[in-house]
Protein backbone atom coordinates (compact mmCIF):
# COMPACT_ATOMS: atom_id res chain seq x y z
CA UNK A 1 0.00 0.00 0.00
CA UNK A 2 1.12 3.36 -0.61
CA UNK A 3 1.27 6.14 2.31
CA UNK A 4 -1.83 7.76 1.31
CA UNK A 5 -3.97 4.64 1.26
CA UNK A 6 -2.00 3.45 4.60
CA UNK A 7 -2.34 6.89 6.49
CA UNK A 8 -6.17 6.54 5.27
CA UNK A 9 -6.15 2.84 6.80
CA UNK A 10 -4.72 3.38 10.23
CA UNK A 11 -4.26 6.75 11.24
CA UNK A 12 -7.19 7.97 13.06
CA UNK A 13 -9.38 10.61 10.60
CA UNK A 14 -9.05 13.75 12.68
CA UNK A 15 -7.61 15.46 9.63
CA UNK A 16 -8.51 16.14 6.02
CA UNK A 17 -5.56 15.62 4.33
CA UNK A 18 -4.83 17.18 0.24
CA UNK A 19 -3.99 13.96 -1.74
CA UNK A 20 -0.46 15.17 -0.94
CA UNK A 21 2.44 13.07 0.68
CA UNK A 22 5.67 15.46 0.57
CA UNK A 23 9.13 13.88 1.31
CA UNK A 24 11.37 16.60 1.63
CA UNK A 25 12.29 20.17 1.01
CA UNK A 26 14.98 22.94 1.45
CA UNK A 27 13.85 25.86 3.11
CA UNK A 28 10.38 27.41 1.47
CA UNK A 29 10.46 24.54 -1.28
CA UNK A 30 8.79 21.37 -0.22
CA UNK A 31 9.11 18.14 -2.57
CA UNK A 32 6.01 15.41 -3.39
CA UNK A 33 6.54 12.13 -3.51
CA UNK A 34 5.98 12.45 -7.58
CA UNK A 35 8.79 15.08 -7.40
CA UNK A 36 6.70 18.19 -7.79
CA UNK A 37 7.87 21.24 -5.95
CA UNK A 38 5.81 23.54 -3.85
CA UNK A 39 6.64 27.17 -2.06
CA UNK A 40 5.68 26.52 1.03
CA UNK A 41 3.21 29.58 2.93
CA UNK A 42 2.18 27.56 5.16
CA UNK A 43 5.27 26.42 7.25
CA UNK A 44 3.43 23.49 9.10
CA UNK A 45 0.93 26.18 10.36
CA UNK A 46 3.87 29.02 11.39
CA UNK A 47 5.87 25.82 12.98
CA UNK A 48 9.11 25.85 10.76
CA UNK A 49 9.91 29.58 11.18
CA UNK A 50 13.13 28.82 8.84
CA UNK A 51 11.64 26.68 6.51
CA UNK A 52 12.50 22.91 6.09
CA UNK A 53 16.05 21.24 6.84
CA UNK A 54 17.48 24.68 7.32
CA UNK A 55 21.63 24.36 7.68
CA UNK A 56 21.82 26.18 10.73
CA UNK A 57 18.75 24.97 12.18
CA UNK A 58 19.60 20.81 11.32
CA UNK A 59 23.21 22.01 12.86
CA UNK A 60 21.96 23.04 16.44
CA UNK A 61 19.65 20.18 16.61
CA UNK A 62 23.06 17.27 15.28
CA UNK A 63 25.28 19.10 17.95
CA UNK A 64 22.46 18.58 20.55
CA UNK A 65 21.54 15.34 19.55
CA UNK A 66 25.12 13.78 19.15
CA UNK A 67 25.39 14.85 23.43
CA UNK A 68 22.15 13.76 24.55
CA UNK A 69 18.72 13.82 23.43
CA UNK A 70 16.73 13.12 26.62
CA UNK A 71 17.16 13.48 30.14
CA UNK A 72 14.73 13.37 32.87
CA UNK A 73 12.92 17.01 34.49
CA UNK A 74 14.91 15.57 37.87
CA UNK A 75 18.61 16.86 36.69
CA UNK A 76 20.01 19.93 34.81
CA UNK A 77 20.80 20.33 31.49
CA UNK A 78 22.10 23.74 29.56
CA UNK A 79 19.76 23.83 26.52
CA UNK A 80 16.95 23.96 28.63
CA UNK A 81 18.35 26.85 31.29
CA UNK A 82 19.52 28.91 28.16
CA UNK A 83 16.75 29.17 26.44
CA UNK A 84 14.79 30.08 29.28
CA UNK A 85 17.19 32.95 30.07
CA UNK A 86 17.33 33.96 26.48
CA UNK A 87 13.49 34.45 26.51
CA UNK A 88 13.31 36.01 29.50
CA UNK A 89 15.87 38.47 28.83
CA UNK A 90 14.39 39.29 25.45
CA UNK A 91 10.54 39.93 27.02
CA UNK A 92 11.51 40.63 30.66
CA UNK A 93 9.54 38.17 32.07
CA UNK A 94 10.85 36.19 34.99
CA UNK A 95 10.34 32.58 34.44
CA UNK A 96 9.48 29.62 31.83
CA UNK A 97 7.72 26.30 32.45
CA UNK A 98 8.30 23.94 28.85
CA UNK A 99 6.16 21.91 27.56
CA UNK A 100 5.05 20.58 24.13
CA UNK A 101 2.71 21.75 22.62
CA UNK A 102 0.42 24.98 22.45
CA UNK A 103 -2.26 23.38 24.38
CA UNK A 104 0.14 22.27 27.13
CA UNK A 105 1.27 26.01 27.23
CA UNK A 106 -1.80 27.14 27.56
CA UNK A 107 -2.82 24.41 30.58
CA UNK A 108 -0.14 25.66 32.27
CA UNK A 109 -0.57 29.28 32.09
CA UNK A 110 -4.79 28.24 33.62
CA UNK A 111 -2.94 26.35 36.29
CA UNK A 112 -0.78 29.70 36.96
CA UNK A 113 -3.74 31.97 37.05
CA UNK A 114 -5.77 29.70 38.94
CA UNK A 115 -3.18 28.51 41.82
CA UNK A 116 -2.28 32.33 41.51
CA UNK A 117 -5.90 33.06 42.37
CA UNK A 118 -6.75 30.83 45.19
CA UNK A 119 -3.77 32.43 47.07
CA UNK A 120 -4.15 35.81 46.31
CA UNK A 121 -8.36 36.09 46.16
CA UNK A 122 -10.18 33.00 47.15
CA UNK A 123 -10.65 29.65 45.48
CA UNK A 124 -14.05 31.20 44.35
CA UNK A 125 -11.81 33.47 42.08
CA UNK A 126 -11.05 30.94 39.31
CA UNK A 127 -12.55 32.08 36.03
CA UNK A 128 -10.61 32.11 32.82
CA UNK A 129 -12.09 34.83 30.35
CA UNK A 130 -11.34 34.27 26.69
CA UNK A 131 -12.81 35.82 23.28
CA UNK A 132 -14.96 34.59 21.37
CA UNK A 133 -13.76 33.02 18.02
CA UNK A 134 -10.62 32.71 20.06
CA UNK A 135 -8.59 29.60 19.96
CA UNK A 136 -6.52 27.87 22.50
CA UNK A 137 -6.12 24.16 21.50
CA UNK A 138 -7.59 20.46 21.91
CA UNK A 139 -7.34 19.06 25.42
CA UNK A 140 -10.35 19.29 27.27
CA UNK A 141 -9.62 22.39 29.34
CA UNK A 142 -8.08 24.80 26.51
CA UNK A 143 -11.43 23.54 24.22
CA UNK A 144 -13.18 25.10 27.09
CA UNK A 145 -10.94 28.20 26.77
CA UNK A 146 -11.59 27.81 22.95
CA UNK A 147 -14.41 30.90 22.43
CA UNK A 148 -16.05 28.68 19.39
CA UNK A 149 -18.97 26.08 20.04
CA UNK A 150 -18.81 24.32 17.44
CA UNK A 151 -15.31 22.43 19.02
CA UNK A 152 -17.41 21.85 21.75
CA UNK A 153 -20.37 20.16 20.82
CA UNK A 154 -19.68 16.49 21.29
CA UNK A 155 -17.12 16.32 24.20
CA UNK A 156 -19.13 17.39 27.42
CA UNK A 157 -18.51 18.13 29.77
CA UNK A 158 -15.61 20.36 29.21
CA UNK A 159 -13.53 21.82 32.10
CA UNK A 160 -16.19 24.44 34.40
CA UNK A 161 -14.64 27.96 34.73
CA UNK A 162 -14.59 30.11 31.29
CA UNK A 163 -16.61 32.75 30.22
CA UNK A 164 -15.82 34.15 26.59
CA UNK A 165 -16.86 37.73 25.95
CA UNK A 166 -17.21 39.74 22.18
CA UNK A 167 -13.87 41.22 21.19
CA UNK A 168 -13.85 44.66 22.01
CA UNK A 169 -16.64 44.54 24.52
CA UNK A 170 -15.29 45.48 27.87
CA UNK A 171 -19.25 46.25 28.96
CA UNK A 172 -19.01 42.41 29.04
CA UNK A 173 -15.90 41.59 30.68
CA UNK A 174 -17.16 44.15 34.04
CA UNK A 175 -19.99 42.73 34.25
CA UNK A 176 -18.16 39.34 34.76
CA UNK A 177 -16.21 40.92 36.96
CA UNK A 178 -18.96 42.25 39.43
CA UNK A 179 -18.93 38.82 41.01
CA UNK A 180 -15.11 38.73 42.25
CA UNK A 181 -14.97 35.32 40.59
CA UNK A 182 -12.62 36.24 37.14
CA UNK A 183 -9.32 35.36 37.86
CA UNK A 184 -7.69 35.83 34.17
CA UNK A 185 -8.30 36.92 30.96
CA UNK A 186 -6.33 35.16 27.96
CA UNK A 187 -6.56 36.55 24.57
CA UNK A 188 -4.38 36.15 21.07
CA UNK A 189 -3.30 39.80 19.76
CA UNK A 190 -4.42 38.30 15.80
CA UNK A 191 -6.58 35.62 15.88
CA UNK A 192 -5.12 32.83 14.00
CA UNK A 193 -7.64 30.12 13.87
CA UNK A 194 -10.56 32.44 14.28
CA UNK A 195 -9.91 33.77 10.69
CA UNK A 196 -6.68 35.66 10.90
CA UNK A 197 -8.35 38.97 13.23
CA UNK A 198 -6.35 41.09 14.69
CA UNK A 199 -7.73 42.44 17.91
CA UNK A 200 -8.18 46.34 18.26
CA UNK A 201 -5.45 48.11 19.81
CA UNK A 202 -7.60 50.53 21.63
CA UNK A 203 -9.59 47.67 23.19
CA UNK A 204 -6.76 45.87 24.02
CA UNK A 205 -4.75 49.50 26.34
CA UNK A 206 -8.51 49.45 27.60
CA UNK A 207 -8.58 45.75 28.56
CA UNK A 208 -5.22 46.37 30.16
CA UNK A 209 -5.72 48.90 32.15
CA UNK A 210 -9.03 47.34 33.80
CA UNK A 211 -7.13 44.26 34.68
CA UNK A 212 -4.68 46.11 36.39
CA UNK A 213 -6.97 48.06 38.20
CA UNK A 214 -9.19 45.17 39.13
CA UNK A 215 -5.79 42.92 39.76
CA UNK A 216 -6.86 40.33 37.49
CA UNK A 217 -3.94 38.52 35.27
CA UNK A 218 -4.00 39.05 31.40
CA UNK A 219 -2.54 36.38 29.47
CA UNK A 220 -1.69 36.26 25.64
CA UNK A 221 -1.53 33.39 23.47
CA UNK A 222 0.99 33.43 21.30
CA UNK A 223 1.47 30.04 20.15
CA UNK A 224 0.74 31.29 16.46
CA UNK A 225 1.70 34.85 16.68
CA UNK A 226 4.52 34.23 18.60
CA UNK A 227 8.43 33.87 17.69
CA UNK A 228 9.35 36.71 14.86
CA UNK A 229 5.68 35.53 13.25
CA UNK A 230 4.20 38.98 13.04
CA UNK A 231 7.47 41.00 12.68
CA UNK A 232 8.28 41.38 16.66
CA UNK A 233 9.66 38.97 18.78
CA UNK A 234 5.61 38.67 20.19
CA UNK A 235 2.77 40.21 18.45
CA UNK A 236 1.81 42.13 21.88
CA UNK A 237 4.96 43.88 21.75
CA UNK A 238 3.00 45.46 18.65
CA UNK A 239 0.21 46.38 21.00
CA UNK A 240 2.58 47.86 24.15
CA UNK A 241 0.88 44.97 26.61
CA UNK A 242 2.42 43.96 29.49
CA UNK A 243 0.97 40.50 30.38
CA UNK A 244 1.35 38.88 33.25
CA UNK A 245 1.51 35.26 31.38
CA UNK A 246 2.62 34.85 27.89
CA UNK A 247 2.53 31.17 26.10
CA UNK A 248 3.83 30.08 22.87
CA UNK A 249 4.96 27.26 21.12
CA UNK A 250 4.34 26.84 16.98
CA UNK A 251 7.50 27.89 15.56
CA UNK A 252 9.40 28.20 18.70
CA UNK A 253 11.67 25.47 17.98
CA UNK A 254 11.38 26.32 14.02
CA UNK A 255 9.85 22.46 14.01
CA UNK A 256 10.13 20.36 17.14
CA UNK A 257 7.24 19.79 19.76
CA UNK A 258 8.23 22.80 22.26
CA UNK A 259 5.61 25.37 24.18
CA UNK A 260 6.24 27.41 26.76
CA UNK A 261 4.77 29.13 29.23
CA UNK A 262 6.90 32.75 30.47
CA UNK A 263 5.55 33.93 33.87
CA UNK A 264 5.77 37.80 34.81
CA UNK A 265 7.85 38.18 38.46
CA UNK A 266 4.50 38.98 39.46
CA UNK A 267 3.31 35.05 38.97
CA UNK A 268 6.73 33.75 38.76
CA UNK A 269 6.34 32.09 42.09
CA UNK A 270 2.98 30.50 42.13
CA UNK A 271 4.22 26.91 40.99
CA UNK A 272 6.61 25.60 43.16
CA UNK A 273 7.73 21.54 43.36
CA UNK A 274 4.73 18.85 42.02
CA UNK A 275 2.70 21.46 40.77
CA UNK A 276 2.83 20.76 37.73
CA UNK A 277 5.66 18.89 35.25
CA UNK A 278 6.01 17.27 32.07
CA UNK A 279 8.39 14.27 30.62
CA UNK A 280 9.39 15.51 27.48
CA UNK A 281 8.87 19.82 28.58
CA UNK A 282 12.54 21.10 27.83
CA UNK A 283 13.75 18.63 26.43
CA UNK A 284 17.45 19.38 25.16
CA UNK A 285 17.34 18.94 21.39
CA UNK A 286 14.31 20.76 21.29
CA UNK A 287 15.48 23.36 23.68
CA UNK A 288 18.86 23.64 21.20
CA UNK A 289 16.79 24.22 18.15
CA UNK A 290 14.82 26.48 19.62
CA UNK A 291 17.82 28.74 21.33
CA UNK A 292 19.36 28.69 17.24
CA UNK A 293 15.82 30.11 16.25
CA UNK A 294 15.39 32.86 18.82
CA UNK A 295 19.22 33.81 18.47
CA UNK A 296 18.17 34.41 14.34
CA UNK A 297 15.36 36.71 15.82
CA UNK A 298 17.75 39.76 15.52
CA UNK A 299 16.15 43.17 14.88
CA UNK A 300 17.60 43.27 11.58
CA UNK A 301 16.09 40.11 10.92
CA UNK A 302 12.82 41.01 12.37
CA UNK A 303 13.13 44.76 10.00
CA UNK A 304 13.43 42.22 6.97
CA UNK A 305 10.23 39.88 8.35
CA UNK A 306 8.27 43.65 8.05
CA UNK A 307 9.20 44.21 5.06
CA UNK A 308 8.52 41.10 3.39
CA UNK A 309 5.21 41.43 4.83
CA UNK A 310 4.65 45.13 3.94
CA UNK A 311 5.05 43.86 0.19
CA UNK A 312 3.31 40.79 0.47
CA UNK A 313 0.49 42.94 2.13
CA UNK A 314 0.44 45.48 -0.76
CA UNK A 315 0.86 43.17 -3.68
CA UNK A 316 -2.23 41.12 -2.54
CA UNK A 317 -4.09 44.48 -1.30
CA UNK A 318 -4.00 45.36 -4.91
CA UNK A 319 -5.25 42.25 -6.09
CA UNK A 320 -8.32 41.75 -7.97
CA UNK A 321 -10.60 38.96 -6.39
CA UNK A 322 -9.64 39.83 -2.81
CA UNK A 323 -11.70 41.92 -0.60
CA UNK A 324 -9.67 42.33 1.99
CA UNK A 325 -6.13 41.67 3.83
CA UNK A 326 -6.17 41.14 7.65
CA UNK A 327 -3.34 40.15 9.68
CA UNK A 328 0.03 41.26 11.13
CA UNK A 329 3.45 40.74 9.90
CA UNK A 330 3.71 37.06 7.77
CA UNK A 331 0.87 36.00 9.30
CA UNK A 332 -2.31 37.38 7.25
CA UNK A 333 -5.39 36.38 6.07
CA UNK A 334 -7.28 37.32 3.03
CA UNK A 335 -10.84 37.79 2.35
CA UNK A 336 -11.65 36.87 -1.15
CA UNK A 337 -14.48 36.91 -3.77
CA UNK A 338 -14.02 33.13 -4.66
CA UNK A 339 -14.58 30.48 -1.65
CA UNK A 340 -10.94 30.30 -0.01
CA UNK A 341 -10.69 26.73 -0.55
CA UNK A 342 -11.24 27.03 -4.26
CA UNK A 343 -8.23 29.69 -4.12
CA UNK A 344 -6.33 26.80 -1.94
CA UNK A 345 -6.54 24.40 -4.59
CA UNK A 346 -5.88 25.80 -7.27
CA UNK A 347 -2.45 27.40 -5.73
CA UNK A 348 -1.68 23.71 -4.79
CA UNK A 349 -2.14 22.63 -8.58
CA UNK A 350 0.09 25.95 -9.24
CA UNK A 351 2.60 25.12 -7.21
CA UNK A 352 2.01 27.21 -3.89
CA UNK A 353 0.69 25.20 -0.74
CA UNK A 354 -1.50 27.88 1.00
CA UNK A 355 -3.88 27.66 4.30
CA UNK A 356 -7.32 28.54 5.52
CA UNK A 357 -8.41 29.81 8.64
CA UNK A 358 -12.43 29.76 8.72
CA UNK A 359 -13.59 31.93 5.39
CA UNK A 360 -10.15 32.95 4.58
CA UNK A 361 -7.14 32.28 3.04
CA UNK A 362 -4.29 32.06 5.33
CA UNK A 363 -0.78 32.40 4.65
CA UNK A 364 2.41 32.14 6.85
CA UNK A 365 5.22 31.92 4.59
CA UNK A 366 8.86 30.86 6.59
CA UNK A 367 10.20 34.06 7.96
CA UNK A 368 12.88 33.62 5.68
CA UNK A 369 11.20 32.85 2.76
CA UNK A 370 13.59 34.23 -0.27
CA UNK A 371 11.53 37.65 -1.77
CA UNK A 372 11.98 35.76 -5.80
CA UNK A 373 9.78 33.24 -3.86
CA UNK A 374 7.79 35.62 -2.53
CA UNK A 375 7.11 37.02 -5.59
CA UNK A 376 6.71 33.65 -7.17
CA UNK A 377 3.73 32.68 -4.65
CA UNK A 378 1.82 36.05 -5.51
CA UNK A 379 2.11 35.68 -8.90
CA UNK A 380 0.63 32.09 -8.43
CA UNK A 381 -1.88 33.55 -5.61
CA UNK A 382 -3.19 36.12 -8.17
CA UNK A 383 -3.71 34.15 -11.03
CA UNK A 384 -5.55 31.72 -8.30
CA UNK A 385 -7.75 34.70 -6.73
CA UNK A 386 -9.48 36.26 -10.04
C1 LIG B 1 -2.24 26.15 17.36
C2 LIG B 1 -2.70 26.95 18.49
C3 LIG B 1 -2.86 26.38 19.77
C4 LIG B 1 -2.70 24.90 20.02
O1 LIG B 1 -1.39 24.49 19.81
P1 LIG B 1 -1.07 22.91 19.74
O2 LIG B 1 0.43 22.88 19.63
O3 LIG B 1 -1.76 22.37 18.54
O4 LIG B 1 -1.55 22.32 20.99
C5 LIG B 1 -3.22 27.21 20.82
N1 LIG B 1 -3.40 28.52 20.63
C6 LIG B 1 -3.26 29.11 19.43
C7 LIG B 1 -3.46 30.58 19.29
C8 LIG B 1 -2.91 28.34 18.31
O5 LIG B 1 -2.79 28.93 17.11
Amino acid sequence: MNTISLDQSYVAGTYKRFPVEIVSGKGSLVTDAGGREYIDMGSGIAVTSFGVADEEWIAAVEEQIHKVQHMSNLYYTAPCARLAEALCLRTGMSKVFFGNSGAEANECAIKVARKWAAEHKSPACNVIVTLENSFHGRTLTTLAATGQAHYHELFQPLTPGFAHIRAGDLDALKALCETGTVAAVLIECVQGEGGVIPLDPAFASALENFLHEQDILLMVDEVQTGNGRTGKLYAYMHYGLHPDVVTTAKGLAGGLPLGACLMSEKVAHVLSFGDHGSTFGGNPVASAAALSVLNRLTDPFLAEVEAKAAFLRRELENTPGVLSVSGLGLMLGLKTVKPAVEVVSACMENGVLCLTAKDRVRLLPALNIPMELLEKAVSVLRAALS
